[in-house]
């Protein structure tokens, strides 16, 4: 069984084959090029499923969409649903991560936690939607380390690392994951639709 995943970004596809495909053999995993919805939802969850309703309606197969972000405790779970655009419009990794570091300059260590979150949701042509959420505790570091991942993995220390999440290697990274934790708590229900 096809399903799309609502998503115009092809390493999001490939890192999903990676995480899920294995776990749900009876579904192929394909890209989605059609029209992408303004994000305009109060949570990860609603602008998960504003994506992943508007690729099933556009293609007519199940869907699959993901929304993500760093939630930062001190910050009352901000930058949150606005992480992408945080240091200003153009959606600039650096700047984003440098006005959250600018922020949590005075903050001492044990009040610097935070969480990577994921919403991952299924739409089934019928309408059926699922939910399901990811999360990634850790702590916000006071300098950036590392070069691997993206965003605010520098940023960003994992509990149980004394690594940033920029310093863990892709598969550590995948094995630990918001993105990960949420995906692999949709597996049973792809494997269900699929049946
Ligand atoms: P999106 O869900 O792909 O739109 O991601 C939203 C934003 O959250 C990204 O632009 C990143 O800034 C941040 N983000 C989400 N997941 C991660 C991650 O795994 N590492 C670092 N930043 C992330």
């Amino acid at each position: 069984m096809r399903v799309v995943l609502a998503s115009h970004n092809r390493k999001k596809l490939e890192e999903l084959r990676r995480i899920i495909g294995p776990k749900v053999p009876a579904i192929e995993l394909v890209g989605y090029d059609g029209p992408e919805p303004v994000e305009d939802g109060t949570s990860f969850a609603e602008n998960a499923l504003i994506k992943a309703r508007a690729a099933a309606a556009h293609t007519g197969l199940p869907a699959i969409a993901d929304d993500s972000g760093i939630a930062v405790d001190i910050l009352g779970g901000s930058p949150g649903i606005f992480s992408a655009r945080w240091g200003g419009p153009a959606r600039d990794d650096l700047a984003n991560l440098e006005l959250l570091k600018w922020q949590l300059s005075d903050v001492a260590h044990p009040h610097r936690g935070g969480a990577f979150m994921c919403a991952a949701v299924l739409v089934a042509p019928n309408g059926d939607e699922v939910t399901r959420m990811g999360e990634w505790r850790g702590t916000i570091l006071e300098q950036p380390r590392g070069a691997n991942g993206f965003g605010y993995d520098p940023l960003f220390q994992p509990d149980g690392f004394e690594r940033s999440a920029a310093e863990l290697t892709p598969a550590e990274k995948d094995a630990e994951s918001h993105r990960t934790r949420a995906f692999t708590a949709l597996v049973a229900d792809l494997n269900r639709l699929a049946e």
